[in-house]
């Protein structure tokens, strides 16, 4: 197949040089010039795997003004806060019959993303990986080849011949994706995952293992989890792991599979970036109100981010 990759930082990278691995056509489509610079000079991106064997991958890189092709699907990841921007830069050379896959943390983008492309067009999905983008040129596919997972769901519920092509590419490049069968339900479970994990060890600055070993993790989790069910359970959302299951793989991916790792949100604060929590802790306590529910903890830990954010910047 041939993909576009809107966005080139660590998921795109990731994801879009796995593709070209397992045979596919690949075009990356960034927006930070020191990266486009440093790609451009090194002949390159240094691909990494857990901090070990660095080695050049040579890739076909443009800007949102120079690219113009024809792909079978474009696969989105920027951070939310740049989505609008980026989707504006590219309104070029989307057209109708184009597909849009996307596994962002956090909700907000799929409202930006239909502002472009056809309903019927839209894949949406969560993903269980994690990628560190070292500087610009540089990336670190975190875990063995194969490790990691994404959940995909068609906006409209109903996986059509791209649906599935793109899940064979997928499982060819070894990313393990699902298909699942309730949009929404798939995208918020993952949203309440985040606002837990990534919300706190950002917050205190610390690694996901230390949070997982924490004696307050259980009540702390646990406090999060109830009160984003409670909301879903108000907005009719079908969450797709109950409360236990959820707890459960908060535990495993903090415990077992990534202790040491530091979640994307962290690695925004240190590089005195904004984070993605108003479309986290953020989101969930939106929608609370919405349906008459005050998130008291998702709303506080909203503006315990931004307090982590404001003192970091000015220090
Ligand atoms: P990223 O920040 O690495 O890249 C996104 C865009 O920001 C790219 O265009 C990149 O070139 C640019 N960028 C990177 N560093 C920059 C800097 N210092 N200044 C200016 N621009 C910069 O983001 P990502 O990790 O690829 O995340 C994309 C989406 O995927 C987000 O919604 C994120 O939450 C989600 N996600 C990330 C991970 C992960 O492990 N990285 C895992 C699951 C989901």
């Amino acid at each position: 197949m041939k993909f576009a990759m809107i966005g080139a930082g660590a998921m795109g990278l990731r994801y879009g040089i796995l593709l070209q691995e397992a045979g596919n056509d690949v075009t990356f489509i960034d927006t930070w010039q020191p990266h486009i610079d440093k790609i451009r000079e090194q002949g390159g991106v240094y691909v990494m795997r857990d901090h070990e064997d660095r080695h050049l991958v040579d890739i076909k890189l443009e800007t949102p003004e120079s690219y113009d092709d024809d792909p079978d699907m474009f696969i989105i990841f920027a951070k939310q806060m740049q989505l609008a921007d980026y989707l504006e830069r590219c309104a070029h050379f989307i057209k109708p019959k184009h597909y849009a896959f996307t596994c962002m943390n956090g909700m907000g983008h799929i409202e930006k993303i239909q502002k472009y492309f056809d309903d019927d067009k839209i894949i949406g999905g969560t993903a269980l990986i994690a990628t560190v983008l070292p500087g610009p040129g540089e990336v670190d596919f975190m875990g063995k080849r194969g490790a990691g997972k994404l959940n995909m769901c068609p906006l409209n519920e109903k996986p059509d011949q791209m649906c599935y092509d793109l899940f064979n590419e997928l499982d060819k490049a070894q990313m393990n994706p699902t298909l699942t069968d309730d949009f929404m339900g798939t995208l918020m479970t993952k949203v309440i995952f985040n606002s837990v994990i990534n919300t706190i060890c950002t917050m205190f600055e610390i690694q996901m293992g230390e949070f997982g070993n924490f004696s307050g993790f259980d009540s702390m989790a646990r406090q999060l989890i109830d009160e984003a069910y409670d909301i879903c359970a108000r907005a009719d959302i079908h969450l797709v792991s109950s409360r236990d299951e959820e707890m459960k793989a908060l535990e495993v991916n903090t415990r077992v599979d990534m202790p040491l790792h530091y979640p994307s949100m962290y690695q925004d604060m240190i590089n005195d970036r904004p984070t993605e929590v108003d479309y986290i802790n953020g989101y969930i306590a939106e929608l609370g109100r919405k349906y008459h529910y005050e998130a008291a903890t998702h709303l506080f830990v909203t503006q315990a981010v931004h307090l982590a954010e404001y003192h970091r910047q000015n220090e």
